[in-house]
C-alpha cells in the first residue's frame, strides 16, 4: 500500500489515478530514506518502478501553495531524449494535483523555444546533459536554487560519455540538500567517482541484482553462421513467435537500417531507431509502437535505451551486445511490471567467447534452441555441440513450455519465410 508512505495526500490520490497498489521493491526501499532526506545511490534495473521511487518524494518536498515561480527547484538528468520525455510525462502525472511545474530540455527541440521556457522557471527541469549544459552556456540557465538533483540512468550517462558535462551540472547545482543517483548496473570505476564527488554519505540500495533479470523472461541463443543467417533467422522469429511487441537490437546503425529494410520488404509493420535518426522520426516511431500501431522496433543501444514501451515480449539481439550490462539493459526491458518475456541473441562463431562470459556474469546459461528449417552448420564449440545433442531428449518438453509461457496475442502480420514448422526443439546444456 502506497500509504505505508509519508506522502502528501495529493500524491497518494495521483498514485491511485495511476491505479498502482503495491509499491514495487525499489520504491519500497527507496522512498522512506528519501523522504527523510538522505543522498541515496540505487542499483535497480529499468522496469523495476525506479522513475516514482525518486519522483515521488521529490514531489513531496516542491509541494505547497501556488506561487509564483522563481526558480528551479529540482533537475533530474538522464542520458536520452525518449527516457527524458518518458521521466517527464511520470512526473506530470504524478504532479496533476499540485501546482508544481515540469518541463523538459533534451536535444533536437527549438533552442529559442526552450529558452523562453526557462525564463518561465519550471519548479522541474528533467533533460539530457549536453542542451542542458549548452543552455548554461548561453546563459539561460541558473541552477543555484536546486534543492534536488537526481542523475537517473548514470552509468549510462558515463557509458555515453557525458561525465564531464555531468560533473559539470553537478557543480552548478551546489546548494542542493539532496542528491539521489540511480544505475542499472553497479558500473565501474568512472561511476565510483562521480558517486564519490557528487553523493555525500549516502545509502547504497541494490534493490534487483542481475541474477533476477532471468526471472520473468526466458533467455535462448540461435546459432547463426553469418549476418544474411541471422536476418533469416530474425524474419522466421518475426513471423513465427507469438508476441505484441518485439525490438531487435543491432550494434551499428547501419545493420539497424539493414535489417529494418529487410522487415519492410516482408511487410512487416517495423520502425528503425538509431541515433541519426532526427526527433520527429525518433517520437513518431515511439508514438507507433506504444500504440500498437507497428510491433517491430529496429533499434541501437542507445536509440532504445531506458523505453518503457508497455507488451514488448520479445527482444532479439540481431548482435550480441559488448557486455554483460547492455545485455541487461536490452533484455530488462521485457518481463515488466511482472510480464513475461523472450529475450534470443543469435551468435555466430565470432560471438560465443562473448556470448559465455555474459551467462557468466549472468550466472545462467541460456537456452539453445535451433530453428530446423533453418538451421546452419555452425552449432557451437564441439564439446557444447556434443553435450546439446545429449539434452535433445528434453526437446518436446522444452518446446511446450514455450508455447504455454507466450502470452497469446495478436500474431505479426507478415508472412513466415520458412514453412511454418520450423521450429525445432529448444536444447539445453
Ligand atoms: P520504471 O522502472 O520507472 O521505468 O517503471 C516501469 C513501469 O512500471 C512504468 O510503466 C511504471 O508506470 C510502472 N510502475 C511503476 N511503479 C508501479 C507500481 N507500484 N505499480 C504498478 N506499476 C508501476
Amino acid at each position: 500500500m502506497f500509504s505505508q508512505f509519508d506522502l502528501h495526500e495529493r500524491l497518494l490520490k495521483a498514485v491511485a489515478e495511476l491505479k498502482f497498489t503495491e509499491p514495487t521493491p525499489v520504491q519500497v526501499e527507496a522512498i522512506p530514506p528519501a523522504l527523510a532526506g538522505r543522498d541515496l545511490r540505487v542499483t535497480a534495473q529499468t522496469g523495476s518502478g525506479k522513475t516514482a521511487a525518486f519522483v515521488l518524494p521529490l514531489l513531496h518536498r516542491l509541494i505547497g501553495p501556488a506561487q509564483p515561480r522563481a526558480n528551479i527547484r529540482a533537475l533530474i538528468l538522464l542520458p536520452t531524449r525518449e527516457l527524458a520525455q518518458q521521466t517527464l510525462k511520470q512526473v506530470e502525472r504524478f504532479a496533476q494535483f499540485t501546482f508544481i511545474k515540469a518541463a523538459l530540455i533534451t536535444g533536437g527541440e527549438d533552442f529559442k523555444v526552450q529558452a523562453a521556457m526557462l525564463r518561465k522557471a519550471p519548479d522541474i527541469l528533467v533533460g539530457t546533459p549536453g542542451r542542458l549544459l549548452e543552455h548554461l552556456n548561453a546563459g539561460h540557465l541558473a541552477l543555484n536554487a536546486v534543492e534536488v538533483l537526481v542523475l537517473d540512468e548514470a552509468d549510462r550517462m558515463l557509458d555515453m560519455g557525458f561525465a564531464e558535462d555531468v560533473e559539470r551540472l553537478c557543480g552548478e547545482c551546489a546548494g542542493r540538500q539532496q542528491t539521489l543517483l540511480f544505475s542499472a548496473t553497479t558500473g565501474g570505476a568512472a561511476l565510483r567517482e562521480i558517486i564519490g564527488k557528487v553523493l555525500k554519505d549516502p545509502l547504497h540500495l541494490m534493490v534487483n541484482n542481475v541474477a533476477e533479470l532471468s526471472a520473468n523472461t526466458r533467455q535462448q541463443i540461435i546459432t547463426a553462421d553469418h549476418s544474411a543467417h541471422k536476418e533469416q533467422l530474425v524474419q522466421w522469429l518475426l513471423a513465427n513467435e507469438t508476441y505484441r511487441k518485439a525490438i531487435v537490437f543491432t550494434n551499428t546503425r547501419a545493420m539497424a537500417d539493414r535489417v529494418y529494410g529487410h522487415l519492410v520488404a516482408l511487410e512487416h509493420k517495423a520502425f528503425v531507431l538509431h541515433g541519426d535518426k532526427d526527433q520527429k522520426d525518433r517520437k513518431f516511431a515511439i508514438e507507433r509502437l506504444k500504440q500498437g500501431g507497428a510491433k517491430i522496433l529496429v533499434a541501437t543501444d542507445v536509440a532504445a535505451r531506458g523505453l518503457d514501451i508497455d507488451g514488448l515480449d520479445l527482444v532479439i539481439n540481431f548482435d550480441l551486445p559488448h557486455s554483460g550490462d547492455e545485455y541487461v539493459h536490452r533484455v530488462g526491458r521485457t518481463g515488466r511490471a511482472g510480464g513475461e518475456g523472450l529475450a534470443i541473441s543469435l551468435i555466430c562463431h565470432g560471438d560465443w567467447n562473448r556470448m559465455s562470459s555474459i551467462e557468466r556474469y549472468l550466472k545462467q546459461q541460456f537456452e539453445r534452441r535451433v530453428i530446423k528449417t533453418l538451421q546452419g552448420s555452425y552449432s557451437g564449440p564441439k564439446k557444447v555441440k556434443a553435450s546439446g545433442k545429449a539434452a535433445g531428449s528434453k526437446k518436446k518438453k522444452v518446446e511446450k513450455k514455450t508455447a504455454a509461457k507466450a502470452p497469446a496475442k495478436r500474431k505479426p502480420a507478415a508472412k513466415p519465410l520458412a514453412s511454418a514448422d520450423g521450429l525445432a526443439p529448444l536444447k539445453k546444456r
